[in-house]
């Protein structure tokens, strides 16, 4: 018997569960659970510096051009090559990383690792210049010994899985440790974020690799920077920064650190303010 393969896709379609937003099938992008209309209205980080991600302004790239950089980026260049950073910190994808720091968002964490698989790919079939080389190695920001007893699971390791199975990149969880706790980052700006981590970091020697590190939030650049520095030193031929979400420029990282000292303090309290299975406000689809 020959199967027909639009009846086999559409079964396949329908097995698939309700997107977690609004209900519709999820049929998104790489098996994402999210519908098509979902997945189109999330805030995407498409006009970005290529090294840091940090948002630009159309007066600074006048279209998406994947060569651009950003003022600080040309002023002092930071020690990895480039940064995958898909989708802005707002919205449901602050939400699902909050989610997914709490301990509670595996479900959250596949999607967004499935959401930088899909803009990894998107680059890879777009114009050149705008490429990036397949990583030999996988690296999740670690955590503190302590802090991964309260939470449970590290949030870089769930976002590296699906790009390591999906792209076939091994995932190393213990190349890097961290030495030390450090103190909290929030509030703090670059120079002295950077200085906080002094020494925070030891990885394991490498031959040349090419390595991307995989975290969650990308604010300043200081944690990616300083474990970049230390990859390097331990032989790292080339470091890159897959990262789900970016924040803005400075201004909006104080008013961000303010908010999330005041939900950190309120525990759950988030929840209460968003829908049943998504963030801000839940979705309408037809
Ligand atoms: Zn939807
Ligand atoms: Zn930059």
């Amino acid at each position: 018997m020959r199967l027909n393969p639009k009846v086999l896709w559409t079964n396949v379609a329908m097995l698939a569960g309700p997107c977690m937003l609004c209900d519709q099938p999820a049929a998104g992008p790489g098996g994402t659970e999210l519908c098509r209309s979902c997945s189109a209205a999330l805030p995407y980080n498409r006009l970005c510096c290529r090294r840091c991600a940090l948002p630009l302004t159309a007066a600074e790239s006048p279209g998406i051009i994947p060569t651009a950089l950003c003022q600080a980026c040309l002023r002092s260049p930071p020690p990895y090559a480039l940064t995958l950073a898909p989708l802005l910190y707002e919205g449901f994808p602050r939400y699902w990383i909050r989610r997914l720091k709490q301990g509670f968002g595996l479900v959250e964490g596949r999607l967004l690792g499935n959401l930088m698989v899909e803009a990894f790919l998107e680059r890879q079939a777009g114009p050149r210049p705008g490429r990036i080389p397949l990583p030999d190695v996988l690296v999740p920001v670690p955590l503190a010994t302590s802090r991964l007893i309260r939470r449970g699971h590290n949030q870089s390791i769930s976002l590296a899985k699906p790009l390591s199975h999906r792209l076939g990149i091994p995932l190393r969880r213990r190349a890097v440790q961290r030495t030390r706790r450090t103190a909290t980052q929030r509030g703090l700006g670059r120079d002295l974020r950077l200085s906080n981590l002094e020494g925070a970091f030891r990885s394991r020697p490498w031959r040349g690799e090419r390595i991307a590190i995989v975290d969650d939030v990308m604010t300043t650049g200081a944690t990616v920077s300083r474990l970049a520095i230390t990859l390097l030193e331990a032989g790292a031929g080339e470091v890159m920064v897959f990262c789900a979400t970016r924040t803005a420029a400075a201004p909006s990282l104080l008013i961000d650190s303010a908010h999330d000292r005041a939900n950190t303090s309120a525990g759950l309290e988030l929840d209460e303010h968003m829908g049943r299975r998504g963030g801000p406000a839940r979705r309408r689809c037809r």
